[in-house]
């Protein structure tokens, strides 16, 4: 029998800054997906959150719709890279809310890659793993997203953040301070990334990343980056990659002097940003981190994509409960938060740098 079990995460800072070589500071928690099953002919996956199943061969070839495209593009990977055509029989259950921006999706593929790898003896290192989940997403669903979601299933560490950066892939860990708490809100407001201007950002960027002459966001100034030669919208997304790359920075500072108004002014900081810049909040997330503040968080911003999805805040950890059900009391659509602890990655014993 196999048991693969793969966490979510929360990103603390360092929003649209993975796929422009930036730098993130996620946390791996305590929300994951478990597939659970043994080698079998073929590959046969039940989900209990979709309450059907995918059915392929053990090389990934095959029909398949769905939740089972992930699976159907893992597999396809794996095999190019090598794994033995070992099928698996089992189910997936997932404690993570689906499309609420706190990455189900990579907690899908790193635990459906794991499961599959363990079934045939295989092993891949956890960046390498990494890799290939975030080629499977695109493959499945052509969300050409970036590195951090599988990077933190894999290489997360129980009361730390992960400091990573995506460019050169050198990470760190940094502490979390014991009294602080991390929760999220979820706004109810679902992406479909898919559908979503998720793509259109990134195209956008794309032509402000092009007058960079090749330098990436995180090693340019804001003046620099303000004087390039793009267009109006190119330079605004640019901004904010530049200055979120910059946040990241303090932000980590701030973690390690314990300074509560800095974090505070740098999660306000990103969510403004994200919403004039980049342009991918929405009145809902705006709404929850207006209350968040007023509901005693040191700080909080909309995390993940975008238009929809989840806020995450910090809060003294006596006081994480209250604002949570505070916030969620006062907006009003019956919807969830999340109190979440830090948890070791999947991959973490494996290699560190
Ligand atoms: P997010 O990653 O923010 O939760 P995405 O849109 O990237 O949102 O991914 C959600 C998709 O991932 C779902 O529509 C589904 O296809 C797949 N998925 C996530 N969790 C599960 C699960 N437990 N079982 C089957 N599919 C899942
Ligand atoms: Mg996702």
């Amino acid at each position: 029998m196999t048991t693969a079990f793969a966490p979510a995460r929360v990103n603390l800072i360092g929003e649209h800054t993975d796929y422009s070589g930036g730098l993130v500071l996620p946390v791996a928690v305590d929300l994951g997906t478990t597939v659970h099953g043994e080698r079998a002919e073929a590959i046969r996956l039940r989900s209990q959150s979709f309450g059907d199943e995918v059915e392929l061969a053990a090389d990934g070839s095959g029909d398949a719709a769905g939740w089972g495209r992930y699976v159907q593009a893992v597999a396809g990977l794996l095999a190019e890279r090598g794994r033995p055509a070992v099928g698996f029989d089992g189910s997936l259950a997932s404690t993570v809310p689906i499309g609420a921006g706190l990455s189900s999706s990579a907690a899908l593929t790193v635990s459906v890659s794991l499961a599959l790898c363990d079934a045939a003896g295989f092993s891949l290192a956890p960046l390498e793993l990494a890799h290939l989940a975030r080629e499977a997403e695109l493959r499945a669903v052509g969300v050409p997203c970036g590195l951090m979601d599988p990077a933190t299933s894999l290489l997360g560490r129980r009361g730390h953040a992960l400091l990573l950066d995506c460019g050169t892939e050198e990470y760190s860990y940094v502490p979390l301070p014991p009294g602080i708490a991390v929760v999220v809100v979820d706004s109810g407001v679902r992406h479909t990334l898919e559908h979503s201007g998720y793509a259109a950002r990134r195209a956008e960027l794309e032509r402000g990343l092009a007058a960079l002459g090749g330098r990436r966001p995180a090693d340019v100034t804001l003046v620099e980056a303000a004087t390039a030669d793009a267009d109006d919208v190119a330079l605004r997304r640019l901004r904010h990659v530049v200055t979120e790359n910059e946040r990241v920075r303090r932000f980590v500072d701030a973690l390690r002097a314990l300074d509560r108004p800095a974090l505070g002014e740098l999660l306000r900081g990103s969510h403004e940003s994200l919403r004039v810049d980049f342009e991918v909040s929405t009145p809902e997330l705006d709404l929850l981190v207006d209350l968040a503040y007023e509901h005693g968080a040191i700080g909080a911003r909309m995390m993940g994509g975008g238009f929809g999805g989840s806020i995450v805040a910090l809060a003294d950890a006596g006081r994480a409960e209250s604002v949570a059900a505070g916030v969620v009391e006062a907006y009003g659509r019956g919807t969830s938060a999340w109190v979440c602890d830090s948890v070791d990655g999947v991959g973490t014993n494996t290699r560190s740098l």
